[in-house]
């Protein structure tokens, strides 16, 4: 039975409404100042909690409801006959229900150039204290801590004359998360003002359990952060198959943030493997773009996640026919692509995202190292500058290509160096790339041109051109262009690549040898651009 109730909001949306429901229902509504005023106009009868505690509120309102007579009335155990008898002798009437909302602390303080004195102006002391005290005694206390629980709490009352153990329950915890945040604000706050230091708080809720981490001996869940914007795994709908894993998660996410960094451009495909892009392509349609992301390392593929900016097609999924991949995330799937892809296999995870197309609210990225957190700022952009620094001059024509090379780049494990070509006018494809070495010509010599070498010639052996392979290959080559992640500390790169028929380099730039670099690329006939802008990514 909710018989008083007290009713103290900052944010007075709805409040109105809600105490008339209240009324209704035969509800004695208590209230401070700001809010009796707003109800006494809506024509509701209110009791002013100053006549309840029999003190005036004071002090510019730092003291409002702190008083015996409202935390008896809401702490006091209903069940304790000891209790009860304190409370009729002290004349503490029983509350049943209290809705508080807090002073905007976190909007204040994030106004630019707030005082001091007005941030601390907006702590609100008895309203986190009125939220306490009703959840700590949520068994016979409801407390509403966001006007969005007006309507199912009354629509509770109306259908059942009480609140049930598990709304109240549900009630309890999100007030003391809610007060919880409210103090870490402050926190954080006055740490920076008064102290100059830094506090870093993550909020992430709903941990899932995982059935386990990167290995099958280690425990792992995943943990949702509710504050951020925009396509997150966390928003993914599985339509089909397993759950996802500790790896998938990581990888998927690799997959996601690769072709966000397209951008909202034609149909475009990325294949993962071990957070590692291994095919990207875009294409005039979902199936082209599948085929040459899959081109770019069909060994790789086995097994991958694969992420598009496309609606999943059938004709996209019968190109997956009896190859073997772990999850497809899309912004959606087309019903037969979906039955399809249901038949296929049980354990193949479809995940759908329908806020594909929004951008990432991400400002930061975090890492966890043993005793501490690395913060930073994510890595936007691909490039500073463009200058090209050689005597052969690099051709306008290939800078769309280029952004394409640097974005796969960027998304790969450092040492990174990715190959790639413009495979039909205005579609591109990844050719082959090199990730993770401790050093930078590997990852060209034995990798990125090795592999690139090996694709096409998967790809001869399906098309069956007239030209030999390696004139075949020479060609494609002496055209395809190459991002590296970062400087390149001696020629050498320069030299394999030349080697390897590549002409057309990106890279940051900004060795103490560059200029060694510039001369050999000079003499090998390669076209050199710096970009100003390195990509590490480990
Ligand atoms: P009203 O606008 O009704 O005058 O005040 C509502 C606000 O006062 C709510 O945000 C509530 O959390 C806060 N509040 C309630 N009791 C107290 C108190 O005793 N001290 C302070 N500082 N704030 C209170």
């Amino acid at each position: 039975m909710v018989k008083r109730a007290l009713l103290s909001v900052s944010d007075k949306t709805g409040i109105a409404e809600f105490a008339r429901g209240l009324e209704a229902l035969g509800v004695k509504i208590i209230s401070t100042g700001g809010t009796a005023k707003i109800l006494r106009d809506a024509g509701i009868e209110v009791t002013d909690v100053a006549e309840v505690t029999g003190y005036p509120e004071m002090m510019g309102g730092r003291v409002k409801t702190l008083h015996p007579r409202i935390h008896g009335g809401l702490l006091c155990l209903r069940d304790s006959k000891e209790q009860m008898a304190e409370a009729a002798k002290e004349d503490i009437s029983l509350l049943d229900l209290v809705a508080v909302n807090l002073y905007p602390f976190e909007v204040t303080v994030s106004k630019e150039g707030v005082e001091l004195e007005e941030a601390i102006e907006n702590i609100d002391i008895g309203g986190p204290t009125l939220l306490r005290s009703a959840a700590k005694n949520y068994r016979s206390v409801t407390v509403i801590s966001d006007p969005s629980d007006y309507g199912h709490v009354l629509t509770e009352l109306r259908s059942s004359g009480v609140i049930s153990d598990k709304t109240r329950a549900d009630l309890a915890v999100k007030a003391f998360r809610h007060t919880a945040d409210y103090d870490a604000a402050i926190d954080t706050y006055l740490s920076k003002t008064l102290l100059g230091e830094e506090v870093l708080r993550l909020k992430f809720t709903d941990g899932v359990k995982l059935r386990y981490g990167e290995n099958w001996h280690q425990k792992a869940s995943f943990f949702k952060d509710p504050k951020m914007e925009g396509p997150t795994l966390a928003k993914a709908v599985q339509l089909h198959g397993k759950e996802l894993s500790y790896n998938n998660y990581v990888d998927a996410d690799n997959a996601l943030q690769t072709i966000k960094e397209l951008g909202n451009t034609s149909p475009a495909v990325v294949i993962v493997k071990h957070n590692n892009p291994c095919g990207l392509a875009t294409g005039d349609k979902l199936l082209q773009a599948l085929q040459a992301a899959w081109d770019g390392d069909p060994i790789s593929a086995y097994g991958s996640i694969i992420c598009t900016n496309e609606i999943f097609d059938l004709e996209s999924a019968t190109f997956l026919n009896g190859k073997f991949v772990e999850i497809i995330l899309a912004p959606d799937f087309k019903p037969d692509a979906l039955e399809y892809l249901k038949n296929k296999s049980e354990n193949l995870r479809l995940l759908k995202l329908s806020e594909f197309r929004e951008s990432f609210g991400t400002e930061y990225t975090y890492k966890y190292v043993i005793g501490g957190m690395l913060k930073q700022s994510r890595d936007i952009g691909i490039y500073e500058k463009w200058e090209c620094v050689t005597e052969f001059p690099y051709p306008e024509e290939k800078r769309v290509l280029s952004e394409f090379c640097l974005k796969a780049c960027k998304a790969t494990k450092s040492n990174a160096v990715t190959l790639a070509h413009e495979y039909e006018p205005g579609y591109f494809m990844a050719l082959g790339m090199g990730a993770g070495q401790p050093n930078r010509v590997d990852s060209i010599r034995k990798l990125a041109a090795t592999k690139a070498i090996e694709n096409l010639r998967a790809i001869y052996e399906r098309e069956q051109p007239a030209a030999p392979f390696e004139e075949y290959c020479q060609k494609i080559l002496l055209e395809c262009v190459m991002a590296s992640d970062a400087f390149f500390p001696f020629d050498d790169s320069v030299v394999y690549a030349a080697e390897n028929n590549i002409r057309y380099i990106v890279s940051p730039g900004g060795s103490i040898r560059d200029n060694e670099v510039i001369a050999t690329a000079n003499r090998l006939g390669v076209s050199l651009v710096f970009t100003g802008m390195r990509h590490f990514l480990h």
